[in-house]
């Protein structure tokens, strides 16, 4: 079996759940040594830093390069997976179980594949002598399906040496393909990344007794708002590596691509991925959480709502302020939010991208795409790195891939792995 299918397998066994609690979280230390072991086993010397609390385990090390004068790439995944129910899946999620053309298990496609992949990688190039381009930095960071606040975040904050010269990055959510047209495959380069809000409505109102007359209800007042904020359509906005993907993908299947009329026709060809790329043609706010009342005979003076809020760049103050139009008055608000990332799709990294996938799938073709999500590149951020997502894979045409992230029976095809593999070769030699 070839190297990084059993690394795959092996980083899938660790269970590295991350509920967001301190006391649920748990594996990410023995992840992080494992990769730090394979990582020196190789002849590297490694960086292992706990970030926050104890046990949240990073692992980075650095490959030095021709050239000292380019900035350094970063090449960082994370080693945390979301909860999974092992009787909601055909197999047990943390059994990495290589099965029918798959390795199966939580992680397997957020992130597992691209920990496996690029330690395979820097481990050949090691072994082999390989000098690449310039300083490749390797980051296996705890934390981010919670906001990297013990990952990605702290370390910028507190170690961000380890990160010295790196100017460019490269990590999820990118580089999968997606068959569309005539068997024509598409892989998708994320370019940008929404923004995240989170939104708190807060109403207060006259309590008493359940059986009096209310005209002042905190609840009720707090039900109509978070009911109009819900029903309200941002405006469409046609951001640049929107419209690229979408003149991209009308380009590849003749559905044509009218901007000022329905800009959204082509999604159709698009299955699953609609969805996703559907969110980020505007802002959302969907509603997630609503508490109130305590007794049920008893009109309580306070209520609260939660949104969670996924902004295009450069939206923030005006998305507040269609927020409160439609909210209205007698509602209070609070706001916290991370910035959108975003650049553009060219330069020799994207040239290298585009000579890698092309060495290993001839026809393919390459289109930058917006994340409706975010991801650690959000605190690398800070640091001036620009990032791209390029974890590559090569996918079935049947395969539902958006589903798989969070979802149930996530799992990575073994000949994608391999073929992501020889492409994230290819690429860092080049990059
Ligand atoms: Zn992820």
């Amino acid at each position: 079996m070839d190297e990084v299918v059993a690394l795959a397998s092996e980083l899938i066994r660790i269970d590295t759940t991350n509920t967001g609690e301190p006391s649920g979280t748990r594996g990410e230390r023995l992840a992080a040594e494992y990769v730090a072991e394979r990582l020196e086993d190789a002849g590297y010397e490694t960086t292992y830093v706990e970030s926050g609390a104890p046990g949240r385990g990073n692992v980075i090390a650095r490959l030095r390069g021709a050239d000292e004068e380019r900035g350094a790439l970063l090449v960082h995944s994370h080693l945390d997976v979301v909860p999974a129910e092992p009787s909601e899946w055909s197999v047990h999620p943390f059994s990495g179980e290589v099965s029918g053309g798959y390795v199966w298990g939580r992680g397997a496609v957020d992130m597992k594949h691209m920990v496996a992949m690029s330690l395979a990688v820097a481990r050949r190039f090691r072994r082999d002598g390989v000098v690449p381009p310039r300083d490749l930095v390797f980051a296996y960071l705890a934390d981010e399906e919670a906001g990297g606040v013990n990952g990605a975040g702290w370390l910028v904050r507190h170690r961000p040496e380890l990160f010295d010269g790196v100017t460019e990055a490269i990590s999820e959510v990118g580089g999968f393909s997606l068959t569309v047209g005539d068997g024509v495959r598409a892989y998708l380069v994320e370019t940008a990344e929404k923004g995240v809000g989170w939104l708190r409505l807060h109403t207060r109102g006259t309590p008493g007794h359940g059986s009096l007359l209310h005209t002042d209800n905190a609840v009720a007042r707090l039900a109509a708002a978070v009911t109009r904020l819900d029903a309200h359509e941002f405006p469409l906005m046609l951001t640049p590596p929107v419209r690229d993907f979408l003149a991209g993908v009308s380009d590849l299947t003749g559905v044509p691509f009218d901007e000022d009329d329905d800009p959204a026709k082509v999604l159709g060809r698009l299955g699953s991925v609609a969805r996703m790329i559907g969110a980020t043609l505007r802002d959302t706010a969907n509603v997630t959480m609503f508490s109130a009342g305590y007794k049920d005979n008893v009109v309580p003076s306070t209520a609260s709502a939660i949104f969670d809020c996924r902004l295009l760049p450069d939206r923030e103050e005006a998305f507040l302020r269609e927020v409160d139009a439609v909210v209205g008055p007698g509602v209070e608000r609070e706001w916290k939010s991370m910035p959108s990332v975003s650049t553009t799709f060219d330069g020799t990294l994207v040239d290298a991208m585009t000579a890698a996938i092309t060495a290993e799938d001839p026809d393919a073709r390459l289109l930058p795409y917006m994340l409706s999500a975010g991801t650690d590149a959000k605190a690398f951020q800070r640091l001036g790195i620009r990032h791209l997502g390029f974890a590559p894979l090569r996918l079935p045409p049947d395969l539902d891939f958006t589903a798989l992230f969070h979802g149930i029976d996530e799992r990575v095809p073994v000949d994608g792995l391999l073929f992501g593999t020889r492409v994230l070769d290819r690429f860092l030699r080049m990059c």
